[in-house]
């Protein structure tokens, strides 16, 4: 396309960005496609795209309807099939959706001939905001969702490692001694659920401040889809973030923003690279600066 290479950074490359909780590896562009893959995490956020290695992958979580961050949750379920992957994959969506995704795969199933009597929904589970539940395959990781403000209902979520933790009382007791207090029933052992990753989806730039708890998270991937002064009202139109949404939120939460690594995602499309890179160097308070990690 004549017109790729002006106008869309980095189009449909899976980009790669280490962190101490997972790689995260995928791309998010506005409007074009999103997914991304956290592998050590056994994760996916959206599947707007399916490349064959988000096929590994257990969990998917589609954080709203649009099909630029759907619409290969399918293709991601019958692709594991054809691989041989024998284990069911599972789908974690809004409660608010899953009626409508339903239908929508049943449709897609009929157009593509599926007999009535092979047909078969994949593993979809209902979240709701603020309900913490354990990944199907993963017992050390939770998964609790949030709702976000978007142009249609949307939600964000935070992954927790759940670990049980000695408690203080106990920690001078020798091994026999705890032996011993176990044979008697005493509870010695607290549950500790330590926030490792938070994604907010695709939302207005308030949604942060509206759900603070997500810059307790180890990493926190945020979309910033507009940059410009010019596309401030756009974004609140759109129902997306502005660069000065997160300047503003960092600053606020301020010293209490405990993320080790904080990715910006989802930039629009008419952005160049160097348009992008200029600008979250502008906005960007000084103290985040070396946090901060652009998706392109
Ligand atoms: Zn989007
Ligand atoms: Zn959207």
């Amino acid at each position: 396309m004549a017109n790729e290479g002006k106008f869309i950074h980095n189009a449909l490359k899976q980009v790669h960005i280490d962190t101490s909780c997972s790689m995260v590896s995928g791309f998010s562009i506005s409007g074009l496609a999103t997914y991304l893959q956290l592998p050590e995490l056994d994760f996916c956020i959206d599947m707007g795209e399916c490349p064959l290695s988000a096929t590994s992958l257990n969990h998917v979580f589609l954080t709203h309807a649009h099909g630029d961050h759907g619409r290969c949750i399918m293709r991601h379920h019958s692709l594991r099939k054809m691989m041989g992957v024998e284990r069911d994959s599972v789908y974690y969506m809004p409660d608010f959706i899953c009626d409508a995704a339903k239908n929508w795969i049943r449709a897609e199933a009929i157009f593509e001939g599926v007999p009535e009597n092979k047909f078969r929904y994949p593993d979809i589970i209902p979240v709701s905001a603020g309900e913490l539940q354990f990944l199907k395959y993963r017992k050390d990781l939770a998964l609790e969702a949030f709702e976000v403000k978007h142009s249609i209902p949307a939600m964000g979520g935070t992954l927790y490692y759940y670990k049980k933790k000695l408690k203080d009382e106990f920690l001078s007791k020798t091994p026999t001694e705890l032996i011993e207090l176990r044979k008697n029933k005493v509870e010695i052992t607290r549950e500790v659920y330590e926030p490792l990753v938070s994604f907010m989806g695709d939302c207005l730039g308030e949604s942060l401040l509206d759900n603070s708890r997500v810059f307790q998270s180890k990493v926190l991937i945020t979309e910033c889809t507009f940059l410009t002064p010019e596309d401030e009202d756009m974004s609140i139109k759109k129902g997306h973030s502005h660069i000065k949404d997160i300047a503003k939120a960092l600053n606020e939460i301020n010293d209490c923003v405990k993320c080790e690594k904080i990715i910006l995602s989802h930039f629009s499309m008419k952005y160049s690279d160097k348009m992008i890179r200029d600008m979250v160097n502008k906005y960007i308070p000084e103290k985040f600066k070396d946090r901060v990690e652009i998706l392109i």
